[in-house]
């Protein structure tokens, strides 16, 4: 079934917490682009591009990515998924976020018109129920104390806390969401970058006292011999997320074993079925894997939920549910109930735009 029509539509929703934080940026706002791939018959299905300023991907570069990318898709078979994201590949380097919004926008659209969830195409789904886990922005430890019992409050029982490169107010911030939320909440820390292999090596096992679950990506994503030196020296799993930023990188990081997990987003790894073939390659080389931040509206983590529910070897929480801590979202149609996603049979990604149902 012939692409008739291709469109590229601003997605800037504001975040509940306007000082939201991390070690590498500050923001209030989500960013991205929805990508909408319209075929012959009339369906239409939708993918995000998300904005990445901290992967290379500005928002002003992922729209002219997009704008150059989509070109080649009109007119073309919207069933011929894998030609067009290889084609794309060999038309422009990177700019995995873009491919990706075309990516999830094709399989949207194929999904839809077989009337299946995209789960389907990837082996159905083989888990239905998904503790998520949420990120608790930079702050001082007591507000990061407050923050993790309103989620608690929420059902959330998994949570990241963001960390910043001073072992003693990092230890603090964990010490503290510790003492709060008592031994059965699960912690992790995520340091974007922000150590040195040696300080890294020294806070987590300060940390380790509280009892981690993991620590992502605590040096530079560039510094592969320091990341693995941290693997090596503490008891805490260590996952790399801004070094696992495309598909033949998280193929170095397992085949060398720098570290032992890794954490997969649609967004970085350029699309489903990139994602999905990274989390072979994780599997094939006994690494860890699980879903990472997926921080956009409910398109982009319904995206996110269908492939997750594609993959019974998740070793532990995804992170699939950032939307809940927007103030306001487009989309429509993911069932979350005391912190736990549900995957349902909903058609394609799962999710409309709230503007379809105002309509209709
Ligand atoms: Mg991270």
């Amino acid at each position: 079934m012939k692409i008739v029509e291709v469109r590229v539509e601003e997605s800037l929703l504001p975040k509940q917490d306007k000082d939201w934080k991390f070690a590498l940026a500050a923001s209030g706002m989500s960013e991205g682009w929805v990508v909408s791939i319209r075929a012959q018959d009339g369906t239409t299905g939708y993918g995000y591009a998300s904005s990445m300023a901290h992967y290379g991907a500005p928002h002003e570069t992922v729209k002219g990515a997009l704008d150059r990318l989509i070109k080649r898709l009109e007119g073309r078979d919207s069933r011929d998924i894998a030609n067009i994201m290889a084609d794309l590949d060999r038309a422009m380097v990177g700019n995995n976020q873009a491919k990706a919004g075309i990516d999830c926008a094709l399989h949207d659209l194929m999904a839809r018109r077989l009337n299946i969830p995209i789960c389907d195409l990837f082996g159905g789904p083989a888990v239905r129920e998904f503790a998520t886990l949420r990120i608790l922005p930079i702050k001082s430890p007591s507000d990061m104390a407050k923050n993790a019992r309103m989620l608690h409050n929420k059902g959330v029982r998994h949570f990241k806390i963001k960390i910043h490169g001073e072992i003693d107010e990092d230890v603090a911030r964990v010490a503290a969401v510790r003492k709060e939320l008592g031994a059965d909440a699960h912690l992790t820390v995520d340091a974007n970058q922000s150590y040195a292999p040696k300080d890294a090596i020294i806070a987590l096992n300060r940390m380790a006292q509280y009892k981690i679950d993991l620590a992502e990506q605590p040096v530079k994503a560039s510094d592969l011999v320091g990341l693995k030196a941290v693997t090596a020296a503490v008891p805490i799993t260590i996952e790399a997320d801004e070094a696992a930023y495309s598909l033949d990188q998280v193929m170095i990081l397992v085949r060398d074993r720098i570290v032992d997990a890794i954490s997969l987003k649609i967004a970085k790894l350029g699309g489903l079925r990139k994602t999905y073939a990274a989390a072979m390659i994780c599997e094939a080389g006994g690494v860890r894997y699980r879903m990472g931040a997926h921080s956009g509206p409910q398109l982009l983590a319904a995206h996110g939920l269908q492939l997750a529910a594609a993959l019974p070897g998740i070793w532990y929480a995804s992170e699939l549910t950032e939307f809940d801590g927007l103030a306001e979202d487009r989309w429509e149609g993911l069932k979350l109930v005391d912190g736990v996603l549900h995957h349902t049979d909903a058609i394609g990604c799962g999710v409309t735009p709230k503007a379809a149902r105002t309509k209709g």
